[in-house]
């Protein structure tokens, strides 16, 4: 149970939905009455909305974020026996949608600092049969674009941007997903831009490749009953086009809400014994989808964060290349150390727009107990989640 009866939760949804209720309830209700489920003019809106927001001459929708990475690599020409360079530290929809395709996965480490790709790492990793290179922007932190783009191209590699966490972010001052020949987006709910279910897209400004991309994901066919190519089923509907339109018109404000509150924590938790934060390279502007600190004694800490009535999360427990999934490609910690450090180390806090003051102040100062040891009674007497021993 909570302590004071404050509890904060990861993110809070329904508090988003409660500032925007009129404007959603009223899309909705004109998507059904016009029955534009699949296709038609909602989607389309959507499209050149976000397309001109990101600053992308091109903007193919799809049904979710994994497809969007699917559906841009098929594009570029991945096939059996090419090798693809992604990080090491990502969510699994980064890399499983490489070996869909039947190419190799090769895993690069990240830097300890950003947790994004190491660019000093890539070159390494390049040989005759690398065709691309899979950068994520990893909890809304911008990765080393220029260093990334140096390699890319003289050796003729095309880059994915993974943007699933960072809409709206920035490299010296250029939004993330305009460096690379295209950029993947997630609007699976809790991302920074949520639909009320899963969507996803692709922008580019290479024409050619967008047709390709739509004719993919609509079946090989851009006009009905003309498959050019077989293709899949992947779409936007309606009903989250509409939603994530009028919820569009929010992006910049909730995204300045989340710097403000990173702010907060980057204040408040500096100095805090064991707590590592998050550190913001020279020319960077994050998004913040995750605000992710590193302590030692990460388990405890979350542990007693609980007890607190403050909810956590690990992004994620365990580095790709150590997943069971890719356990045939026999990787030791040796070969990721950053990666492999961190995911013993990470600690997602509670961000999200509609966070109050009281709650970040709450969250920062149950820190500073734990990094302290200023525990009341009733915590210090176990009734709480806390391992005995650790004070
Ligand atoms: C969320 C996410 C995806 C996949 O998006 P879905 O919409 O859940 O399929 C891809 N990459 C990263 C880094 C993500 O966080």
């Amino acid at each position: 149970m909570a302590i004071n009866d404050v509890y904060v939760p990861f993110s809070d949804l329904h508090a988003q939905y409660l500032t925007i209720k009129t404007d959603i309830d009223e899309a909705i209700a004109e998507v059904i009455r016009t029955s534009a489920f699949i296709r038609g003019p909602f989607v389309e809106r959507f499209e050149s909305a976000f397309a001109e927001l990101m600053n992308a001459q091109h903007c193919v929708s799809c049904a979710n974020g994994t497809d969007s990475l699917y559906i841009a690599m098929h594009a570029l020409g991945v096939k059996a026996g090419d090798e693809v360079i992604a990080p090491a530290h990502s969510w699994i929809s980064t890399t499983e949608t490489i070996s869909q395709l039947g190419a190799k996965v090769v895993f690069c480490d990240t830097d300890p600092d950003t947790h994004t790709i190491d660019p000093t790492k890539i070159s390494a990793l390049i040989t005759p049969r690398t065709v691309g290179i899979v950068p994520v922007h990893l909890f809304g932190q911008p990765a080393d674009m220029d260093s990334i783009m140096a390699l890319a191209r003289p050796n003729g590699l095309w880059v994915l941007e993974d943007c699933a966490q960072a809409h709206l972010a920035r490299y010296k001052g250029q939004l993330v997903g305009t460096f690379g020949d295209a950029a993947s987006f997630s609007f699976y709910p809790g991302k920074n831009l949520g639909a009320m279910g899963d969507a996803g897209a692709v922008t580019t400004n290479d024409a050619d490749l967008a047709r390709r991309m739509a004719m993919f994901a609509r079946h090989g066919g851009l006009t009905k009953g003309d498959h050019q190519i077989e293709g899949i089923n992947s779409r936007l509907d309606g009903l989250q086009a509409a939603i994530l339109s009028v919820k569009l018109r929010h992006l910049t404000h909730w995204t300045h809400a989340r710097q403000q509150l990173a702010a907060v924590y980057q204040e408040r938790l500096a100095g805090i014994a064991g707590v590592r934060l998050p550190v913001v390279a020279q020319g960077r502007e994050p998004v913040w989808h995750l605000y992710v600190i590193r302590h030692e004694r990460r388990d405890a800490l979350a542990a007693h964060l609980k007890s607190r009535g403050i909810q956590t999360v690990v992004n994620y427990p365990v580095a790709l290349p150590f997943l069971p999934c890719y356990k045939s490609l026999s990787h030791q910690p040796s070969d990721f150390p950053n990666a492999h450090h961190d995911q013993s180390r990470i600690l997602s806090l509670p961000i999200f727009p509609e966070m109050t003051h009281e709650q970040i102040e709450y969250v920062a100062s149950s820190i500073a107990a734990f990094g302290n040891g200023t525990l009341n009674t009733k915590e210090a007497h176990g009734d709480c989640m806390m391992p005995s021993g650790n004070f």
